[in-house]
């Protein structure tokens, strides 16, 4: 079918990556497991196939004595602790830091993408949270914004103008992603039916919304990627 000319001009504006974020063991059915985790696999393979131009994945893979771990700290689960970027040593730029079980270690099975993801088509693989000292929940950059990964700068030498975001967790490293791409001037989109969040009201939603994330589905992916 001939497309109408407007829709043809249209579309070599866009230019779209899909960002699968942390479906991983631990996130799914491990020590940090995201009620639901395992529902969205389906979606997240159905997007993986539709014709992105990039396809990204992102892996917590974190040291032993991570700083984001309540074991690290001798503290209680979910308890909060202010936590320094390690060159901040006047220690002027704290972030409140919920300390989390033990997640994620590099190299162990809680790390691997979990059983049924595809995974043989990403593009590159954006690792978080790899030195012990530092925390990242988004893919671009720690959570104190002053090291970035190589995420911003890949999506732009491929032209990309819209990321897409699925995966895990809703109200963490997606959210901080998805904010973070509007930030940094991409058109940002969090695919509902493809995430699932820990939290169970809608804070997270009303938060990114706020800063310029929109939200989609599934099926209006497929259709926007397959017109
Ligand atoms: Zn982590």
């Amino acid at each position: 079918m001939t497309q109408p000319k407007g829709t043809e001009l249209q579309k070599s504006d866009f230019s779209p990556a899909l960002i699968v974020i942390d479906m991983q063991n631990d996130f799914v059915s491990g020590s940090l497991a995201v009620p639901g985790g395992d529902t969205v696999i389906d979606n997240v393979n159905s997007l993986i196939d539709l014709p992105f131009k990039v396809r990204v994945a992102t892996r917590d893979f974190h040291p032993q004595n991570h700083v984001s771990f309540a074991d690290t700290h001798k503290k209680e689960l979910f308890s909060k602790k202010e936590i320094y970027h390690p060159e901040d040593k006047a220690k002027e730029h704290g972030i409140e830091q919920v300390l989390w079980p033990v997640h994620c270690v590099a190299h162990t099975p809680g790390a691997d993408f979990v059983p049924g993801l595809e995974t043989t088509q990403f593009d590159i693989i954006i690792l978080k949270g790899v030195q012990p000292e530092i925390e990242s929940y988004s893919a671009f950059r720690d959570i104190w914004g002053r090291g970035e990964t190589e995420l911003p700068g890949f999506l732009k030498e491929k032209g990309i103008t819209d990321v897409y975001f699925v995966g895990l967790a809703g109200d963490f490293c997606v959210k901080f992603t998805a904010i973070d791409a509007a930030d940094y001037g991409f058109k940002a989109w969090v695919v509902t039916d493809a995430t699932k969040s820990i939290a169970q009201d809608d804070a997270h939603f009303t938060e990114m919304a706020s800063k310029g994330v929109k939200f989609t589905t599934t099926k209006e992916v497929q259709e926007a990627l397959r017109s």
